[in-house]
Protein backbone atom coordinates (compact mmCIF):
# COMPACT_ATOMS: atom_id res chain seq x y z
CA UNK A 1 0.00 0.00 0.00
CA UNK A 2 3.06 2.16 -0.04
CA UNK A 3 1.88 4.21 -3.33
CA UNK A 4 -1.61 5.22 -1.26
CA UNK A 5 -1.60 8.30 0.40
CA UNK A 6 -2.34 8.35 4.04
CA UNK A 7 -5.29 10.69 4.22
CA UNK A 8 -8.16 8.73 5.11
CA UNK A 9 -11.37 9.01 2.66
CA UNK A 10 -13.71 7.63 5.85
CA UNK A 11 -13.11 7.55 9.42
CA UNK A 12 -15.38 4.82 11.41
CA UNK A 13 -14.82 5.59 15.34
CA UNK A 14 -16.64 3.16 17.20
CA UNK A 15 -19.85 2.15 15.21
CA UNK A 16 -22.36 0.66 16.50
CA UNK A 17 -25.48 -0.40 13.98
CA UNK A 18 -28.73 -1.39 15.42
CA UNK A 19 -31.54 -1.32 13.01
CA UNK A 20 -35.03 0.09 14.41
CA UNK A 21 -37.11 -2.28 15.68
CA UNK A 22 -34.18 -5.30 15.65
CA UNK A 23 -33.41 -6.08 19.23
CA UNK A 24 -29.33 -7.21 18.57
CA UNK A 25 -26.65 -4.70 16.86
CA UNK A 26 -25.68 -5.79 13.25
CA UNK A 27 -22.39 -4.13 13.48
CA UNK A 28 -20.73 -2.97 17.08
CA UNK A 29 -17.75 -0.45 17.77
CA UNK A 30 -16.68 -0.77 14.64
CA UNK A 31 -13.22 1.26 14.19
CA UNK A 32 -12.13 1.44 10.45
CA UNK A 33 -9.73 4.03 8.29
CA UNK A 34 -10.42 3.91 4.83
CA UNK A 35 -7.53 5.68 2.98
CA UNK A 36 -8.05 8.20 -0.08
CA UNK A 37 -7.30 5.75 -3.42
CA UNK A 38 -7.25 2.40 -1.51
CA UNK A 39 -9.13 -0.05 -3.08
CA UNK A 40 -10.74 -2.07 0.23
CA UNK A 41 -12.72 -5.15 -0.05
CA UNK A 42 -15.46 -6.53 3.20
CA UNK A 43 -15.60 -10.16 3.50
CA UNK A 44 -17.25 -12.32 6.39
CA UNK A 45 -20.11 -14.68 6.95
CA UNK A 46 -23.46 -13.82 5.47
CA UNK A 47 -25.94 -11.45 7.27
CA UNK A 48 -22.41 -10.09 9.60
CA UNK A 49 -23.36 -6.81 8.07
CA UNK A 50 -20.99 -6.27 5.07
CA UNK A 51 -23.84 -4.52 3.01
CA UNK A 52 -25.08 -2.66 5.74
CA UNK A 53 -21.08 -1.32 6.55
CA UNK A 54 -21.35 -0.15 2.86
CA UNK A 55 -24.74 1.43 3.25
CA UNK A 56 -22.94 3.47 6.29
CA UNK A 57 -20.22 4.39 4.01
CA UNK A 58 -22.56 5.38 1.74
CA UNK A 59 -24.64 8.17 4.02
CA UNK A 60 -27.70 6.18 3.49
CA UNK A 61 -28.49 5.00 6.48
CA UNK A 62 -26.78 6.81 9.80
CA UNK A 63 -24.83 4.88 13.14
CA UNK A 64 -26.48 4.03 16.52
CA UNK A 65 -23.58 5.21 18.10
CA UNK A 66 -20.08 6.60 16.58
CA UNK A 67 -19.31 8.32 13.76
CA UNK A 68 -18.99 7.83 9.95
CA UNK A 69 -16.38 10.53 9.30
CA UNK A 70 -16.16 11.60 5.29
CA UNK A 71 -13.20 13.48 4.12
CA UNK A 72 -15.20 15.54 1.79
CA UNK A 73 -17.87 15.91 4.46
CA UNK A 74 -18.31 19.33 3.70
CA UNK A 75 -20.33 18.33 0.25
CA UNK A 76 -23.33 16.02 0.35
CA UNK A 77 -22.30 12.50 0.95
CA UNK A 78 -23.98 10.69 -1.30
CA UNK A 79 -23.02 13.60 -4.26
CA UNK A 80 -19.53 11.82 -5.34
CA UNK A 81 -20.70 8.15 -4.81
CA UNK A 82 -20.63 5.80 -7.34
CA UNK A 83 -22.81 2.82 -5.84
CA UNK A 84 -22.98 -0.12 -7.72
CA UNK A 85 -25.60 -2.86 -6.60
CA UNK A 86 -25.79 -6.91 -7.28
CA UNK A 87 -28.26 -6.17 -9.82
CA UNK A 88 -27.91 -4.14 -12.75
CA UNK A 89 -31.14 -1.98 -11.62
CA UNK A 90 -31.79 -0.25 -15.12
CA UNK A 91 -34.78 0.91 -16.17
CA UNK A 92 -36.18 -1.57 -19.04
CA UNK A 93 -37.88 0.86 -21.04
CA UNK A 94 -34.64 3.49 -20.98
CA UNK A 95 -32.31 3.06 -23.73
CA UNK A 96 -28.41 2.20 -22.42
CA UNK A 97 -27.79 5.28 -22.85
CA UNK A 98 -30.48 6.83 -21.24
CA UNK A 99 -29.71 4.61 -18.28
CA UNK A 100 -26.13 6.12 -18.12
CA UNK A 101 -27.65 9.93 -18.14
CA UNK A 102 -30.41 9.06 -15.22
CA UNK A 103 -28.14 9.75 -12.31
CA UNK A 104 -27.07 13.32 -13.77
CA UNK A 105 -30.44 13.98 -14.85
CA UNK A 106 -32.06 13.48 -10.67
CA UNK A 107 -28.66 15.18 -9.41
CA UNK A 108 -29.56 18.58 -11.56
CA UNK A 109 -29.60 20.02 -8.02
CA UNK A 110 -26.43 19.04 -7.48
CA UNK A 111 -24.59 20.60 -10.59
CA UNK A 112 -23.37 17.52 -12.28
CA UNK A 113 -22.32 18.96 -15.59
CA UNK A 114 -24.08 17.24 -19.18
CA UNK A 115 -22.25 14.49 -20.87
CA UNK A 116 -21.47 15.02 -23.91
CA UNK A 117 -22.15 12.27 -26.72
CA UNK A 118 -18.75 11.81 -26.94
CA UNK A 119 -18.01 11.59 -23.23
CA UNK A 120 -20.58 9.07 -23.26
CA UNK A 121 -19.42 6.60 -25.98
CA UNK A 122 -16.06 7.13 -23.86
CA UNK A 123 -17.84 5.91 -20.80
CA UNK A 124 -19.15 3.43 -22.70
CA UNK A 125 -15.85 1.98 -23.66
CA UNK A 126 -14.29 2.19 -20.48
CA UNK A 127 -16.67 -0.44 -19.37
CA UNK A 128 -16.30 -2.56 -22.29
CA UNK A 129 -19.41 -1.25 -24.13
CA UNK A 130 -19.49 0.05 -28.15
CA UNK A 131 -21.71 3.55 -28.93
CA UNK A 132 -23.41 1.13 -31.08
CA UNK A 133 -25.11 -0.40 -27.33
CA UNK A 134 -25.71 2.76 -26.41
CA UNK A 135 -29.21 2.56 -27.92
CA UNK A 136 -30.07 -0.72 -26.73
CA UNK A 137 -32.65 -1.36 -24.30
CA UNK A 138 -31.64 -3.37 -21.15
CA UNK A 139 -33.48 -6.65 -22.49
CA UNK A 140 -31.27 -6.42 -25.88
CA UNK A 141 -27.96 -6.79 -23.36
CA UNK A 142 -26.49 -9.94 -22.21
CA UNK A 143 -26.32 -10.38 -18.37
CA UNK A 144 -22.97 -8.97 -17.94
CA UNK A 145 -23.01 -5.70 -20.14
CA UNK A 146 -25.88 -5.04 -18.34
CA UNK A 147 -23.59 -5.06 -15.07
CA UNK A 148 -20.95 -3.00 -17.30
CA UNK A 149 -23.54 -0.89 -17.82
CA UNK A 150 -24.32 -0.72 -14.50
CA UNK A 151 -20.84 -0.21 -13.64
CA UNK A 152 -21.01 3.05 -16.46
CA UNK A 153 -24.01 4.70 -14.76
CA UNK A 154 -22.55 4.78 -11.53
CA UNK A 155 -19.21 6.18 -13.17
CA UNK A 156 -21.35 9.35 -14.95
CA UNK A 157 -21.65 11.55 -11.87
CA UNK A 158 -17.66 11.44 -12.10
CA UNK A 159 -17.47 10.10 -8.42
CA UNK A 160 -14.40 10.16 -6.18
CA UNK A 161 -15.65 6.85 -4.38
CA UNK A 162 -16.93 3.74 -5.55
CA UNK A 163 -18.76 1.37 -3.44
CA UNK A 164 -19.37 -2.30 -5.25
CA UNK A 165 -21.99 -4.40 -3.36
CA UNK A 166 -21.03 -7.94 -5.03
CA UNK A 167 -21.33 -6.64 -8.40
CA UNK A 168 -19.96 -9.83 -9.90
CA UNK A 169 -22.60 -12.33 -8.16
CA UNK A 170 -24.46 -13.14 -10.98
CA UNK A 171 -22.00 -13.37 -13.78
CA UNK A 172 -19.64 -16.27 -15.36
CA UNK A 173 -16.98 -17.16 -14.00
CA UNK A 174 -15.01 -16.63 -17.11
CA UNK A 175 -16.45 -13.00 -17.19
CA UNK A 176 -16.19 -12.16 -13.37
CA UNK A 177 -12.50 -12.17 -13.80
CA UNK A 178 -12.79 -9.88 -16.94
CA UNK A 179 -15.09 -7.60 -15.23
CA UNK A 180 -12.25 -7.85 -12.18
CA UNK A 181 -9.52 -6.59 -14.40
CA UNK A 182 -11.74 -3.73 -16.01
CA UNK A 183 -13.15 -2.75 -12.04
CA UNK A 184 -9.33 -2.48 -10.95
CA UNK A 185 -8.06 -0.95 -14.35
CA UNK A 186 -11.13 1.56 -14.07
CA UNK A 187 -10.27 2.47 -9.92
CA UNK A 188 -6.22 3.14 -10.90
CA UNK A 189 -7.29 5.20 -14.00
CA UNK A 190 -9.52 7.44 -12.31
CA UNK A 191 -7.89 7.49 -8.80
CA UNK A 192 -11.23 5.93 -7.11
CA UNK A 193 -11.16 5.17 -3.06
CA UNK A 194 -13.17 2.08 -3.64
CA UNK A 195 -15.26 -0.22 -1.25
CA UNK A 196 -16.59 -3.92 -2.42
CA UNK A 197 -18.65 -6.28 -0.82
CA UNK A 198 -17.70 -9.34 -1.61
CA UNK A 199 -17.95 -13.67 -0.50
CA UNK A 200 -15.41 -14.65 -2.95
CA UNK A 201 -11.98 -14.28 -1.40
CA UNK A 202 -10.40 -14.54 -4.75
CA UNK A 203 -12.05 -11.56 -5.93
CA UNK A 204 -11.32 -9.30 -3.26
CA UNK A 205 -7.37 -10.17 -2.74
CA UNK A 206 -6.85 -9.90 -6.78
CA UNK A 207 -8.67 -6.42 -6.66
CA UNK A 208 -8.03 -5.49 -3.50
CA UNK A 209 -5.01 -3.70 -1.54
CA UNK A 210 -6.46 -4.61 1.96
CA UNK A 211 -9.15 -7.01 2.80
CA UNK A 212 -10.74 -7.03 6.08
CA UNK A 213 -12.78 -9.21 7.93
CA UNK A 214 -16.28 -8.94 9.54
CA UNK A 215 -17.26 -11.90 12.03
CA UNK A 216 -19.44 -12.62 15.27
CA UNK A 217 -22.71 -11.62 16.97
CA UNK A 218 -22.86 -8.27 17.04
CA UNK A 219 -19.81 -8.32 14.10
CA UNK A 220 -16.72 -6.70 14.70
CA UNK A 221 -13.62 -6.32 12.39
CA UNK A 222 -11.52 -9.14 13.53
CA UNK A 223 -8.77 -8.89 10.59
CA UNK A 224 -7.43 -6.58 8.22
CA UNK A 225 -4.86 -8.15 5.61
CA UNK A 226 -2.83 -6.23 3.38
CA UNK A 227 -2.31 -7.06 -0.29
CA UNK A 228 0.88 -6.94 -1.66
CA UNK A 229 0.93 -6.73 -5.56
CA UNK A 230 4.04 -5.67 -6.76
CA UNK A 231 3.37 -6.31 -10.42
CA UNK A 232 0.12 -5.90 -12.34
CA UNK A 233 -3.03 -7.22 -11.84
CA UNK A 234 -3.47 -9.75 -14.25
CA UNK A 235 -3.34 -13.71 -14.75
CA UNK A 236 -0.11 -13.83 -13.20
CA UNK A 237 -0.65 -12.39 -9.84
CA UNK A 238 -3.64 -15.09 -9.76
CA UNK A 239 -0.82 -17.18 -10.03
CA UNK A 240 1.50 -16.37 -7.28
CA UNK A 241 2.62 -17.49 -4.42
CA UNK A 242 1.43 -14.03 -2.05
CA UNK A 243 -2.05 -13.81 -3.70
CA UNK A 244 -2.41 -17.36 -1.90
CA UNK A 245 -0.67 -16.43 1.08
CA UNK A 246 -3.18 -13.67 1.45
CA UNK A 247 -6.58 -16.15 0.83
CA UNK A 248 -5.12 -18.62 3.11
CA UNK A 249 -4.12 -15.59 5.95
CA UNK A 250 -8.20 -14.42 5.54
CA UNK A 251 -9.71 -18.16 5.45
CA UNK A 252 -7.70 -18.63 8.64
CA UNK A 253 -9.13 -14.76 10.04
CA UNK A 254 -13.09 -16.27 8.88
CA UNK A 255 -12.61 -19.43 11.04
CA UNK A 256 -11.35 -18.00 13.71
CA UNK A 257 -13.03 -16.25 16.82
CA UNK A 258 -11.13 -13.62 18.30
CA UNK A 259 -11.43 -10.87 20.58
CA UNK A 260 -7.93 -9.10 19.03
CA UNK A 261 -8.05 -7.82 15.34
CA UNK A 262 -5.55 -9.04 13.20
CA UNK A 263 -3.43 -6.91 11.40
CA UNK A 264 -1.31 -8.10 8.59
CA UNK A 265 0.44 -5.84 6.83
CA UNK A 266 1.86 -5.79 2.84
P1 LIG B 1 -24.45 -9.12 4.66
O1 LIG B 1 -24.26 -8.08 3.61
O2 LIG B 1 -23.19 -9.38 5.45
O3 LIG B 1 -25.03 -10.40 4.15
P2 LIG B 1 -26.48 -7.29 5.66
O4 LIG B 1 -25.74 -6.05 5.99
O5 LIG B 1 -27.27 -7.33 4.40
O6 LIG B 1 -25.48 -8.55 5.75
O7 LIG B 1 -27.49 -7.62 6.84
C1 LIG B 1 -27.03 -7.80 8.18
C2 LIG B 1 -28.23 -8.14 9.05
O8 LIG B 1 -29.08 -7.00 9.13
C3 LIG B 1 -29.09 -9.28 8.53
O9 LIG B 1 -29.52 -10.05 9.64
C4 LIG B 1 -30.26 -8.59 7.88
O10 LIG B 1 -31.41 -9.39 7.95
C5 LIG B 1 -30.40 -7.34 8.75
N1 LIG B 1 -30.94 -6.20 7.99
C6 LIG B 1 -30.46 -5.70 6.82
N2 LIG B 1 -31.16 -4.63 6.44
C7 LIG B 1 -32.12 -4.43 7.37
C8 LIG B 1 -33.16 -3.47 7.56
N3 LIG B 1 -33.36 -2.48 6.68
N4 LIG B 1 -33.95 -3.60 8.65
C9 LIG B 1 -33.76 -4.59 9.57
N5 LIG B 1 -32.78 -5.52 9.46
C10 LIG B 1 -31.97 -5.45 8.38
Amino acid sequence: MSHLSTAPAFDLRQVTLRYPESERAILEHLSLTVVDGEFLSIVGPSGCGKSTLLKLLAGLILPSAGEVIRSDSARASTNRTGFVFQHPTLLPWRTAKANLLLPLELGRSRNHAPLSSTECDELLAQVGLTAADSSKRPQQLSGGMQMRLSLARALATKPDVLLLDEPFAAVDDLLRLKLQEDVRRIHDDRRLTSVLVTHNLHEAVFLSDRVIVLSGTPSRLVASVAVSCTGSRTADFRESAGFYESISTISAALFRTSDTVTEVPA
